[in-house]
């Protein structure tokens, strides 16, 4: 191939020596050093750069050179979407924490019948009066303890329903 070929590839293909450059990461003076060049050395880096834009005769070298071209686009973008994946993580952090200490009206029923206007302790739905300070039965008496209550609490409401049923 001689220079004069490739510069008319370049043409056909609708890309000035600045654009063709630029697509493939050389110089401009390199475009123009090897379009005047006799002989285009098809194994040269720049050329097999410029073959990565161009439809150049494809030379073991030149296919070497498109695949690492698209490897190197391909990691590229898996750098941007690991960087995204990144900052997304870094957003739902935000939001874990503002959740983990936001307080909102606890609004539990009081001795008055009004709703509680206390704020709740952070995180939690209830204020510190009606249960916001509590973490729960943790000792396993004690969960059995409030397992028992509930199993006693519901035993009665069924055995209500079922009266009301009958009258
Ligand atoms: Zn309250």
């Amino acid at each position: 191939m001689t220079g004069a070929e490739l510069a008319a590839v370049r043409k056909r293909a609708g890309l000035s020596q600045t654009e063709l450059a630029r697509q493939a990461g050389c110089g401009r003076h390199t475009v123009s050093y090897w379009e005047c060049k006799p002989v285009v050395g098809l194994r040269a880096w720049a050329v097999e750069r410029m073959a990565t834009v161009l439809d150049l005769p494809d030379t073991p070298a030149v296919t070497r050179a498109r695949a690492a071209w698209a490897d190197m686009l391909a990691a590229a973008d898996a750098a941007r979407e690991a960087a995204f994946l990144v900052h997304v993580r870094r957003l739902q952090i935000q939001c874990e924490t503002v959740r983990a200490k936001r307080r909102v009206i606890c609004g539990a029923r009081t001795r008055k019948g009004t709703p509680c206007r206390a704020k709740s302790e952070p995180g939690r739905r209830r204020c510190k009066f009606h249960g916001g300070k509590s973490t729960g039965a943790r000792t396993p008496e004690g969960i059995e303890r409030i397992r028992e209550a509930q199993r006693q609490r519901w035993a009665r409401w069924r055995l209500c329903r079922k009266e009301g049923d009958k009258t």
